[in-house]
């Protein structure tokens, strides 16, 4: 991969300082230093991060019965990430329905006489 320029400030003529490795579950990624605006990244990260519309989509689809393979793919997202969001989903649902947080055990100084 060539770098050219900087992601963050936009300038393509930044120099781009070498500046470690950024050490991700995916792997280590080369580091830059952009000697224009100061920041530090990476070009080689690919973060998709899921938007709450297309979960909300995919479990919306997923609810009024199709599977999670077909939602998946009528809200463009991976098959994965559609189970891990009706894991999530579930684990919330199961949970005991009274929300009420307990009340916390105070020591009550007893009056004594
Ligand atoms: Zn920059």
């Amino acid at each position: 991969m060539n770098m050219t320029g900087c992601l963050k400030c936009g300038d393509e003529k930044a120099v781009l300082q070498k500046s470690g490795f950024k050490k991700t579950k995916a792997g280590s990624f080369q580091r830059f230093l952009c000697t224009s605006c100061g920041k530090h990244f990476t070009g080689q990260e690919r973060h998709r991060r899921h938007t709450a519309a297309e979960q909300q989509r995919a479990l919306m689809e997923h609810e009024e019965g199709l599977s999670m393979r077909a939602a998946a793919r009528l809200a463009g997202v991976h098959l994965r990430s559609v189970q891990r969001w009706i894991e999530k989903k579930q684990q919330i649902l199961s949970r005991p329905t009274t929300t009420m947080p307990t009340p916390k055990k105070r020591a009550i100084p007893l009056k004594t006489p």
